[in-house]
Order: structure tokens, then C-alpha cells, then sequence
């Protein structure tokens, strides 16, 4: 039997500052080496000052994932020797004195599989390593403490999995419930990473290290199974080790053999002490939570009768959520789901082109609305939407310049189908016996008028005019 646990680390993208000192959480947006103070590089005499605001993210992922939240929590020092971490030691959490890190035990569902958390802790992420060079000879390796002492939360399961797919499954239900609380933007590039335990038929542990992205720890992860089951089938024994990811060559590469936790020496953090989070900061933290995707998607389907799958797309995904959230009132509900799920989704499916749109929850209002009264073909709205998402313009103005709006004169339509009519003296004969006809008919007018025609109205006038019923 195969068995996969992780350990996952995901940044909390959307705090202020680090999680001892006031350097800014968003690190990315500086030059090497310029997002950093005494504090986040270990200088004698600093001492750390607790970020209260990750504490309360953090404390929100967990109740988020069912699990247990203490009423003290502390910290930990995890020593060890690496360049990435100038103090030499990391800021972290244990459960050496029962649990005291800012989650305890609990579970997720993955469709129908229940998925235990061990535990959930805060910590500090460490520096980045940049490599240079040509060769292994002459690599360089370059430090950017930027991102040292960003607030990061290590979130472990129990070896629940049991095959990639299920890893994947869970990954994406995570990174959308991460997202959903506001606590994390999981596309950002370095927000989350992941270590993956895998372990087949009972045998020895091998802990693969740093996947930097979750496409590539399904990889990963299925590596390390066929390489065991390669070994296993030749009688090769396989060693407890830890494992590095090479994602240029997508294999994993043996590092050493794996430390224990003992080898971390780790001890109290004495200069930061014991935390204390009473049980009516606990009531008020899940008051503010929010909605979760699942009483979203119930809401949309009970609320507004929009289809159950259509439901799921829209309340797993934030951005989206929040548009339809913002833009619907109970008439246009449906619409604007159904332009976001089938139209919208195609114009920004990147993070890039989400970030330069220009399309507001006002312009997804009014394009519903003008869809409903008939204004506007479902046709059109498409290029609308096209256009708004790339220029921000009224969306008024947009139908005017793009002569967007329906033929809604019914005079107007009936010199068109007069025109087509005289055109397809065949098709018209055909016509009067043959009602498949009278669609290719309605094709034509639909044509000349490239779309905007209402097919309902050009239906009925063209069977009028010919004379069918
Ligand atoms: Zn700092």
C-alpha cells in the first residue's frame, strides 16, 4: 500500500509585515537585499516582535481545516546551519509541551476521503538562494534575505494518500480555501511549496524536499513511487533518506540521509513569550471568517437556481466570486453567472490578465441586464465583454462604437427579411413544407444583421411574410 503525507508551506501573502519586525511581507516588489532590518538578520542585540496579525491568519487556516486551536501557543527555536536563515536558527512551532502550535488536529474532505491535518504551525520563511554559474565547478550561490522572516504556515497531514491524484485533488481544494479567506494569493510565484513522505508497502520513508509548485509535487510524487517500485520489484532495499526535486530533469536526486528531529536541537524561543488566545478572540476570529466555498456554492443553487456545476466553478474561485458577488441582485443572478462560467473565465485566465483588467462589477450588471431586456444579443454581449475587459469603457459606449445593439424596429428587421426572401426564392418555396427550411432562413437575416436580430422575433415575422404558420 502506497502512503503519501505532506508538509506544506504556504505564505500569508496579504499581511502588512514580517513576522517578527516591520520589513514589508510583500518582498517581491524590492531590490535584493533591500527588505531588511536588524530583526530578520539575526543582528546581535535585535529581538523579534511578534506580527499579531499573522497569529490571527494563521489561527483562521486552522479553524478553516477543523482543526483544534489552543488556548497558548508558543515558540520554538529550530537551529541549523544553512546560509538561507542569517541567525542560524528558524522561529517555529513544536508540540513538545502538548499542543502548542497555533492548530492541532484535524481533517478536510477530499470528495469522499477524509484527509487528517496533524498540525498547523507558524513560522518564518527563510532567505533565497540564487545559484549562478556555469558548471558545478564554478557556481556561485547568491543570498537575497528579502523574503527572511515572512509570516509562512506549515500546514502537515497524516500519510492519508494514497495516490497522486488524490495529492492534486486536495491541493487545489486547499489553494482555493486559502484563497478564500483572504489569507494567501496561491499564484504567486514562491506563495506556496510543498515536501511530500512517500512510503510503499510498509516500507522505509522517503522525504522528497523542495517542490516549488504544486504541478510539480504530483510529479514528484509519482516519481518517487514508480523509482520504489522499481527498486522493491528487484529486491533492492530503499533507504529512509531525504530526496531533493530537480525540476529541470523532473527526477528526484538523493541528498543525505534524512535528519532527525532531534539533530535540530530545538529549544523555547525565550524572547518571545507564551501566547495566550483567549476563547472570545477564538469566537470573534470565526465570526469574521469567511463564507466558506461550500455554503457559497449551496447559497447560488438554493438562492438563484443557478446549475449546481456552474456553482462549484464560481465559488471556488475568488476573483469570480467576489465579481458575481459584487455585481448580481436576484433578477440577474443567473446571467451574470452564466457570463462569468462561459464568457469571462476565457478573457482572464491568467493572473496577468486579471490584474489588467479593466472590467467592473457595474459594467456586469448593466450587460445582464441589457441581455434580459432583449438590447443586446447573447452574441454581442461577447464582443462587449471582449472589450470592456480590455479598455474599461462604458459600456454604452462600446455598443454604440461596435453598433453592438439589437434590431429591435421591427420595420427595420422586415425590409432585412424582405431582402433575404427576395434573395432565396428556392429556399422560401422549400419553405412552405419543409419548417427546416425556415432556419436557414433565420441563419440569413442572422447574418445580415451579424447577429443582432432577436431569433424569436426574426422567426415569427419571416414565417408572417412567407406565409407558413
Ligand atoms: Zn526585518
Amino acid at each position: 500500500m502506497t502512503m503519501i503525507g505532506l508538509e506544506i508551506h504556504c505564505q500569508l501573502t496579504n499581511l502588512q509585515s514580517k513576522l517578527f519586525c516591520s520589513c514589508k511581507a510583500n518582498y517581491r516588489e524590492f531590490e535584493i537585499n533591500e527588505n531588511i532590518c536588524p530583526i530578520c538578520m539575526g543582528l546581535p542585540g535585535s529581538l523579534p516582535r511578534l506580527n499579531k496579525e499573522a497569529v490571527k491568519k494563521a489561527t483562521i487556516i486552522a479553524m478553516a481545516l477543523n482543526c483544534s486551536t489552543p488556548e497558548k501557543i508558543a515558540f520554538f527555536r529550530k537551529n541549523y546551519f544553512y546560509p538561507d536563515l542569517p541567525k542560524n536558527f528558524q522561529i517555529t512551532q513544536l508540540n513538545i509541551y502538548g499542543d502548542t502550535s497555533v492548530g492541532g488536529p484535524g481533517s478536510i474532505m477530499v470528495g469522499n476521503k477524509k484527509i487528517r491535518i496533524t498540525r498547523i504551525q507558524l513560522e518564518e520563511d527563510p532567505g533565497r538562494l540564487i545559484y549562478e554559474g556555469s558548471s558545478s565547478k564554478n557556481q556561485i550561490t547568491l543570498v537575497d534575505y528579502n523574503r527572511a522572516g515572512t509570516p509562512l504556515v506549515e500546514i502537515v497531514t497524516e500519510p492519508d494518500f494514497e495516490t497522486p491524484k488524490e495529492v492534486r485533488d486536495f491541493l487545489n481544494i486547499l489553494s482555493d480555501l486559502l484563497e478564500n479567506l483572504g489569507v494567501s494569493d496561491p499564484s504567486l510565484e514562491g506563495a506556496m511549496r510543498a515536501d511530500a513522505n512517500v512510503s510503499i508497502k510498509g516500507g522505509k520513508k522517503v522525504e522528497i524536499k523542495n517542490i516549488g509548485s504544486f504541478h510539480d509535487l504530483e510529479k514528484a510524487v509519482h516519481f518517487e513511487i514508480t523509482r520504489q517500485e522499481s527498486l522493491s520489484s528487484r529486491d533492492i532495499s530503499i533507504i529512509q533518506e531525504t530526496r531533493h526535486w530537480d525540476d529541470k530533469r523532473k527526477i528526484t536526486v538523493s541528498a543525505r540521509s534524512k535528519e532527525e528531529e532531534l539533530d535540530y536541537r530545538y529549544f523555547l524561543e525565550g524572547d518571545i513569550p507564551w501566547i495566550k488566545i483567549e476563547p472570545q478572540i477564538q469566537e470573534q476570529l470565526k465570526l469574521e471568517m469567511p463564507e466558506s466555498i461550500s455554503s457559497k456554492k449551496e447559497r447560488y443553487v438554493s438562492k438563484y437556481n443557478i446549475p449546481s456545476q456552474v456553482a462549484e466553478v464560481l465559488s471556488s474561485d475568488k476573483f469570480y466570486s467576489d465579481l458575481f458577488e459584487e455585481s448580481h441582485n436576484e433578477k440577474t443572478a443567473k446571467e451574470i453567472a452564466n457570463i462569468i462560467t462561459t464568457d469571462l473565465m476565457g478573457l482572464v485566465d491568467t493572473r496577468e490578465k486579471r490584474e489588467s483588467s479593466k472590467l467592473t462589477a457595474t459594467h456586469l450588471r448593466e450587460l445582464a441586464e441589457l441581455i434580459q431586456s432583449g438590447k443586446i444579443s447573447r452574441n454581442s454581449s461577447k464582443n462587449a465583454l471582449y472589450e470592456i475587459v480590455k479598455t474599461g469603457k462604458e459600456l454604452s459606449i462600446i455598443i454604440s462604437e461596435l453598433d453592438l445593439g439589437n434590431v429591435s424596429d421591427t420595420a427595420e428587421l422586415s425590409n432585412i427579411i424582405q431582402q433575404v426572401i427576395s434573395e432565396e426564392p428556392q429556399a422560401v418555396e422549400e419553405a412552405k413544407t419543409n419548417p427546416q427550411t425556415i432556419n436557414y432562413l433565420v441563419g440569413k437575416v442572422m447574418q445580415k444583421t451579424k447577429g443582432k436580430a432577436d431569433p424569436k422575433v426574426t422567426l415569427d415575422l419571416l414565417k408572417k411574410q412567407i406565409g407558413v404558420q
